[in-house]
């Protein structure tokens, strides 16, 4: 047992022998928790090099709390920021923006439609059929996430 590299460890602080586990540098991190981590860096470097803005130490902070603190999943944030980049009448240009941004109704029901193609996607490819029956259950699945990310 070993103690995980991650400040923001959402298992319990503890790396036992049957969770899978990654090193990254000198520290070992849950495998959720390097991918956390990896996430958050990256948002951070796109929202630098996208919005122009360089104060890192508060972008971390904003970020952090969105995903611990609101509890939303980091893939989430990078999803809305990629979408806030791409919408420019969003006007995202500080970092306490991304609250507002992850809280927009646009951005949350494009998230559970590209979560509910992704979780039909295998579906898909077996049956390879016409359209009709994978866009209601597209439907259904993009209301169920809806709650399971605000609740
Ligand atoms: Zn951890």
């Amino acid at each position: 047992m070993q103690k995980c590299g991650w400040t923001h460890c959402s298992c319990g602080g503890y790396i036992y022998d049957n969770q899978p586990k990654i090193r990254v540098g000198k520290k070992w991190y849950h495998e959720e928790c390097a991918k956390d981590r990896e996430l958050i860096q990256d948002i951070i470097t796109k929202f630098i090099e996208q919005v122009n803005y360089a104060q890192i130490p508060v972008l971390r902070k904003i970020v952090n709390d969105i995903i611990y603190n609101e509890i939303k999943p980091a893939e989430y944030v990078m999803f809305a920021l990629n979408y806030a980049i791409a919408h420019p009448e969003m006007k995202l240009t500080y970092p306490q923006g991304l609250y507002r941004i992850c809280n927009s109704h646009d951005i949350l029901t494009a998230w559970t439609h590209q979560v509910a193609k992704n979780a039909v996607g295998s579906h898909r490819i077996e049956i390879n059929e016409v359209d009709q029956p994978t866009t209601v259950i597209n439907k259904t699945a993009g209301k169920r996430m809806v709650s399971d990310l605000f609740e």
